[in-house]
């Protein structure tokens, strides 16, 4: 089986998603060409998406990703939405099905398998989410699915809050809150871009954490970011960004070609690029 696929999105010159799937499809069997359609290297603004999506639909790709800044614009120019996309509002994923395309989340259902293949029986009783943009309403999401029975949604944006507490039915707050959130709390997932070498430290106290608490990072470059180093040092049990970021593809990858790749070897992969 030979098939193309790609990632359209801004500045995405050093994801790892291309390597994950071409090597898992070459361990498979399969053949993978999977492209980088870089809006910054074309010249092409975002909000014509779209017309990249009829291009490449029209060369015969089997789908595409999509990340910042188009989850959103993406979503005009498809067919048919999946229940996580559709709830959600995002797309990271578009499958071209015959003449239809059909948009997915596998931002949601990747944080979904990640916990659950980390942090099997993470309590879900009182969980903080910091940062409620792209990646942190996902994990709003599956959160919701799993079960959560309170979520505390906290982000300098109180729109952005409150938006995305809506849907799981929590509270928003702004970052003033976060003490009293997070002395209560009995897990903890950042999703900021903070950690990220552009936006070095941790958007809260660290010694508010206790070894009791779980935490769980968004944040996969680098791996081992200053609140993954500050938790483990704590004593938490602590899930890194990575796992979100391999089972993105991994459920991406069943998506486009149809085929069960094996997520423990993809997960292995990534940790030799990323270490
Ligand atoms: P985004 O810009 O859509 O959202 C970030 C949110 O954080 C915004 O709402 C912003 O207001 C809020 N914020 C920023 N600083 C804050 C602070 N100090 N306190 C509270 N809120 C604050 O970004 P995104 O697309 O959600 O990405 C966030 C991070 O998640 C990035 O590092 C990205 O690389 C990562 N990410 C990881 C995965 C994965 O698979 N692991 C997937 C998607 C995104």
């Amino acid at each position: 089986m030979r098939y193309l696929v790609g990632l359209i999105g801004s500045g995405i010159g050093p994801s790892l998603t291309p390597a994950l799937h071409e090597r898992e499809a070459a361990e498979l069997g399969m053949h993978c060409e999977y492209r980088r359609l870089d809006l910054d290297v074309l010249r092409v603004p975002a909000r014509d998406v779209g017309r990249l999506l009829d291009r490449v639909r029209s060369q015969g790709w089997a789908g595409v990703n999509v990340t910042h800044p188009c989850k959103q614009l993406v979503l005009a120019h498809l067919d048919e939405l999946d229940p996580d996309a559709r709830e959600l509002g995002a797309v990271n994923t578009v499958v071209f099905d015959g003449s239809r395309a059909v948009g997915h989340n596998t931002d949601t259902t990747g944080f979904q398998r990640s916990s659950a293949r980390f942090l099997p029986d993470a309590e879900l009783d009182r969980v903080v989410l910091v940062g409620a943009g792209g990646a942190g309403s996902a994990v709003a999401h599956a959160l919701g699915r799993a079960g959560v029975s309170s979520l505390a949604v906290v982000d300098v944006d109180p729109a952005r809050a409150a938006a995305v507490a809506a849907v799981v039915g929590g509270s928003a707050h702004g970052p003033a809150d976060l003490p009293e959130l997070l002395t209560d709390a009995t897990g903890i997932v950042h999703a900021t871009p903070t950690g990220m070498a552009a936006h070095p430290g941790v958007p809260f106290d660290v010694s508010l954490l206790r070894p009791a608490q779980w935490v769980a990072e968004v944040v996969y470059r680098p791996l081992e970011t200053p609140l993954v180093v500050a938790a483990r040092s704590r004593g938490c049990r602590v899930l890194t960004g990575g796992g979100m970021a391999v089972f993105q593809a991994v459920d991406a990858f069943r998506w486009f070609t149809g085929v069960e790749p094996d997520a423990e070897r993809m997960l292995r992969h990534f940790e030799e690029m990323v270490r």
